[in-house]
C-alpha cells in the first residue's frame, strides 16, 4: 500500500512538473526591440513595422511584444544592419541596398534599375526563388531578411534645372542609393546616400544639387519642389522593397508558434505598406497639378536614358565578374524578369495601352 502511494506521488509530481513546464513556455513573454531607418511620422514606411508589432502582440495574446524605435530614438538611421547583426536590436526595418558598402550581395534585394516591377518581384521573392537567395546572402551575418513593404515604381528625382543631355548631369551632387547610385557615378555625378530626415536641409544648403526619394505620396510632404522643381519620371527603382531584418539567434529562440506569427505579420504588413503607399501617391498625384503648379514633370531625354542603360549594363558585367553570389542573384532576377515580363506585357501593359 505504502509502495503504491509512493508510486502515485511520483507519477503525480511528474505530471505536475510537465504541466508546469508547458505552462511556463506558453506564458513566457518575449520582449523585443526593433530599430527602423525611418523617423517617427514617416508614413507609410514607419507604419509597416508599427502595424507588424501590433499584429504580433494581438495574435500572440501578448506573448511577443516588439517595441519599435524610430531613428530619433536610436540616432543611427543607416546603422540598422549592424545593430541587428550585433544583437543590440532583435529586429530592424530598412532597405537592403543601403548595405552595399558592407556586403555587395545584399544590394539587389531592394530593387534594380530597369529591373522587375512590384508584381514581378513579389512573384520572384515568394515563388521564384528570391527568398532563398536573400537568406543565402544574409546567412554569413546570422541575420534573416524578409520583404518589408514596397513603394512601387519610384520617381526619378528632383532637379534644380532641366536635364537635356548627359553633360547636364556631369558634376552634379546627387543623393541616390543602390545600384542606381553606381550608374550615376559612372555618368560623372558625385553620389551619396543621406537619411530621409536630413534630405531637405542637404538640398537647401547645396550639399546636394539633386535627389531622388520615393514618389509623390511621400515626396510632396518633404518640400523638395520648393528648391528643385524639375520632377523626373523613374528608371532606377521600379519596385523598391524594404526589408525586415531579424537576428537569427533570437529568432531561433522563439517557440515555433511565435515564429509563425512573426513571419505572417511581417508579410501582411509589407503588403499593406505597398497598397498604402499606392493610395498616398494616387491622391498626391491627383492634386499635384492644381496645388503645386510650379512642379515641372519631365522624362529624361533618350540620350540620357541610353547612357544610363549602357552604364547599367557595363556595371552589371563588372560586378558579376567579381562576386559569384551577386551573379547568382542577378542572373536569377534577370531570368525571372525575362519570363514574367512577357506575361506583364500580355496582361497589364496591353490592357493599359488600350484603356488610357
Ligand atoms: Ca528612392
Amino acid at each position: 500500500m505504502l509502495k503504491k502511494t509512493a508510486k502515485l506521488l511520483v507519477t503525480s509530481s511528474l505530471i505536475l512538473g510537465i504541466a508546469a513546464t508547458a505552462s511556463s513556455a506558453a506564458d513566457r513573454v518575449y520582449k523585443w526591440k526593433l530599430a527602423t531607418t525611418w523617423g517617427p511620422t514617416l508614413s507609410p514606411f514607419i507604419d509597416a513595422p508599427q502595424n507588424m508589432s501590433k499584429m504580433v502582440e494581438e495574435m500572440s495574446d501578448g506573448r511577443l511584444q516588439i517595441r519599435v524605435d524610430a531613428s530619433n530614438k536610436h540616432k543611427s538611421a543607416l546603422g540598422i544592419f549592424d545593430m541587428v547583426k550585433g544583437g543590440q536590436y532583435d529586429m530592424g526595418h530598412s532597405a537592403s541596398y543601403y548595405w552595399k558598402g558592407k556586403d555587395i550581395n545584399t544590394l539587389p534585394f531592394t530593387t534594380m534599375p530597369f529591373g522587375m516591377t512590384t508584381n514581378e518581384q513579389y512573384a520572384w521573392f515568394y515563388y521564384g526563388g528570391g527568398m532563398e537567395l536573400m537568406q543565402k546572402a544574409y546567412k554569413k551575418h546570422k541575420v534573416l531578411s524578409f520583404p518589408g513593404g514596397n513603394t512601387g515604381n519610384q520617381m526619378g528625382g528632383w532637379f534644380r534645372k532641366e536635364i537635356n543631355s548627359v553633360a547636364d548631369l556631369e558634376g552634379l551632387k546627387m543623393r541616390i542609393p543602390g545600384f542606381a547610385g553606381e550608374v550615376m557615378a559612372k555618368l560623372g555625378l558625385t553620389v551619396t546616400n543621406i537619411a530621409s530626415g536630413e534630405l531637405y536641409t542637404a538640398l537647401e544648403r547645396g550639399t546636394i544639387d539633386a535627389l531622388e526619394w520615393v514618389g509623390p505620396g511621400m515626396d510632396i510632404n518633404m518640400g523638395f519642389h520648393k528648391i528643385a522643381p524639375f520632377y523626373y519620371t523613374g528608371w532606377h527603382e521600379p519596385a523598391t522593397e524594404l526589408q525586415f531584418l531579424v537576428n537569427e539567434r533570437k529568432f531561433n529562440k522563439l517557440p515555433k508558434d511565435l515564429q509563425q506569427i512573426l513571419v505572417t505579420a511581417m508579410r501582411v504588413s509589407a503588403y499593406d505598406m505597398y497598397i498604402q503607399n499606392y493610395h498616398m501617391s494616387a491622391n498626391a498625384w491627383d492634386k499635384m497639378g492644381a496645388e503645386y503648379p510650379n512642379i515641372k514633370v519631365k522624362t529624361f531625354p533618350k540620350e540620357v536614358m541610353d547612357a544610363m542603360k549602357k552604364a547599367n549594363d557595363e556595371l552589371l558585367v563588372e560586378m558579376k565578374a567579381k562576386n559569384p553570389l551577386l551573379k547568382e542573384v542577378l542572373d536569377s532576377q534577370a531570368e525571372y524578369q525575362r519570363k514574367a515580363r512577357k506575361w506583364t506585357e500580355m496582361s497589364d501593359y496591353l490592357f493599359l495601352k488600350d484603356n488610357l
